[in-house]
């Protein structure tokens, strides 16, 4: 048998249990792994501590193991790779691409989420940075460019780039910035798909962007459809989404492939965790996830 060479992740944060919606990211890009008879490795995204609840790792492990979503190798923490990150950040820094932002919320706040480049005149390969004044560190984008993505999901997207601003890899409280990290990680660990979802679509132009000037190869991207509650927020633990049940895991596999655009013949109904993701696996159709839309728990057979 050929050796795939296909390698995906499911990257949570342990900022809580899972919840339905984080199910539904780690079932989809677990079958796509499965289907194309690739790895499917974990990553816990633990570089913010103010954020994180203790033994929620451990659970979001124990979790994935009830549903029978068995990843390959050992998990990796992002808490480990802090010189790496370093590393990729003095890589950057050499090229000319970082500057010093000492802009205070305030100012940030009025800027409503693009920033507009006001510290690029601090660039840290220069003498303009002001020592020891905490600052976060950007990257400066080029003047023009536009990222295409033929997403596995959602079809062919394309996303102008100079329009989200330039935006923060190192912050100004010391830690790393979520994009720095998970677009090092997923060259480091090899990733070369991302099944994941359509609330981080605003931040995968800025990592493939990363990824070339870090002079690693981008992933193939597919995004699935957010889970939202009956108000219409993502699922989310700041929207207090409940704790994934443990008692009844089939029922939350069931929900979730209906969700995926699955139909789950009955007779799965009384099946192990096991024969059901074997039959998911078989009949994974990436093609057949609902495009851009959001869904909600009701839509789910
Ligand atoms: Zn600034």
């Amino acid at each position: 048998m050929a050796v795939s060479s296909y390698i995906g992740r499911f990257a949570p944060s342990p900022t809580g249990p899972l919840h339905k919606g984080s199910l539904l990211a780690a079932l989809a890009s677990f079958l796509d792994a499965q289907a194309n008879g690739g790895q499917w490795l974990l990553r816990i995204d633990d570089l913010d501590p103010p954020r994180e609840v203790p033994g929620a790792a451990d659970r979001i492990l124990r979790q994935l193991d009830e549903h029978g979503l068995h990843w390959d190798g050992p998990v990796l923490y992002q808490s480990t790779r802090l010189p790496a990150y370093k590393e990729a950040l003095q890589q950057l820094s050499r090229a000319s691409l970082l500057y010093a932002c000492y802009c205070n919320r305030a100012r940030l706040r009025t800027l409503g989420g693009s920033y507009d480049g006001k510290c690029q005149i601090h660039n840290l390969n220069s003498s303009t940075a002001i020592p020891d004044k905490p600052h976060a560190i950007r990257i400066q984008l080029p003047e023009q460019s536009t990222i295409d993505l033929e997403d596995l999901i959602q079809g062919s997207l394309r996303f102008d780039l100079s329009k989200t601003g330039d935006f923060i890899l190192w912050r100004r409280d010391q830690l790393p910035a979520y994009q720095l990290a998970c677009s090092l990680d997923d060259g480091h660990q090899g990733i070369n798909h991302i099944i994941r979802g359509s609330d981080l679509l605003d931040s995968t132009p800025r990592q493939i962007h990363l990824l070339n000037c870090l002079a690693l190869k981008p992933p193939q991207y597919g995004h699935i459809p957010v889970l939202s509650n009956a108000e219409g927020q993502k699922l989310s633990k700041q929207n207090h989404a409940p704790e994934l049940s443990s008692d009844d895991t089939v029922s939350n596999l069931f929900d979730c492939l209906g969700l995926l655009g699955f139909s789950v013949p009955s007779e799965l109904n009384n099946s192990s965790n096991q024969q059901l993701l074997n039959w998911a696996v078989e009949h994974w159709q990436p093609g057949n996830v609902p495009v851009l839309s959001r869904v909600t728990e009701s839509d789910s057979p």
